[in-house]
């Protein structure tokens, strides 16, 4: 397959189809050495295989291998902005540790070896929790994930339930008691969260501190939970790119979780040499 050409400055804001493309867009950005790089991974859909439930992914051992890799040949500037809690992530990744955020922008941190911050504590009020949890015994096959400051509801299991369970959130929240909460959508996931962070806010956090400051940004995302900070990148000099098919904001997309493994994989290979 012949390789496609991107014209202008590294990374031109082209909007491209395929694995090719994505694949050419993301070693020309990796191997630009003028001016070094940062990573930023979704996990669920971008690096991870999506499955039945949240705790049933697989981590590929040589996933965690170029991970690793390559957080050290960016000189700790590789960070996992997910939905999970960042000690999820620990738990899927370990023994790797990494800069990550969690609880999409709830809480996170800029080195692997910190501890981890939160702007303020926002909890979902207990009758809230308690009317979600209500919420999803009423549906067959709806698993539920309290996070603290967010509350998710996954209908994988029951697609048909997407919905009424939407239009039962939309309810929910429109009540009094759950002012200033917001309804995030996912893939076959609903998110009840209080905090007002996004993956974009916690992006620019990253970027203000080092060993993220000064670099040139990459996002890979899948979701449009996703896509405030694929939408972002382009502002910020930085490369978007998507997974499954092309969201706002990205250059390209990857075919699927897959690809990306294997763009990571080659990358980390080709860096050591
Ligand atoms: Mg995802």
């Amino acid at each position: 397959m012949s390789r496609p050409v991107v014209q202008g400055p590294v990374g031109a804001a082209i909007a491209l189809r395929g694995d090719a493309s994505a694949n050419a867009l993301f070693d020309e950005w990796l191997g630009e050495r003028r001016q070094p790089c940062s990573l930023f991974l979704d996990v669920d859909g971008t690096l991870l295989d999506i499955a039945e439930s949240p705790d049933a992914v697989h981590v590929p051992r040589e996933l965690r291998v170029a991970l690793e890799s390559l957080h050290r040949q960016l000189d700790g500037a590789l960070a996992l902005i997910s939905g999970r809690p960042v000690d999820s992530l620990d738990r899927l990744f370990a023994p790797l540790r990494l800069p990550s955020c969690g609880g999409h922008g709830d809480h996170w941190r800029v080195n692997a070896d910190e501890p981890l911050h939160r702007e303020a504590a926002q909890f979902l009020p207990d009758p809230v929790r308690q009317r979600l949890q209500a919420l999803a015994c009423a549906h067959a096959d709806i698993l539920t994930e309290d996070k603290g400051s967010s509350f998710a509801l996954h209908y994988r299991l029951a697609p048909a339930a997407g919905p009424l369970l939407e239009s039962a959130l939309r309810a929910l929240l429109s009540e009094p008691g759950a002012t200033g909460l917001r309804l995030l959508s996912g893939k076959m996931v609903f998110e009840v969260i209080a905090h007002s962070c996004d993956k974009a806010q916690a992006i620019r956090r990253f970027l203000e501190m080092p060993p993220f400051a000064g670099r040139r940004p990459l996002f890979i995302g899948d979701d449009v939970t996703d896509e405030p900070a694929l939408a972002m990148m382009p502002a910020l000099g930085g490369l978007a790119l998507s997974v499954g098919r092309l969201l706002p904001g990205a250059s390209a997309s990857f075919a699927n979780a897959a690809s990306v493994r294997s763009a990571l994989g080659r990358a980390a290979e080709r860096r050591l040499q």
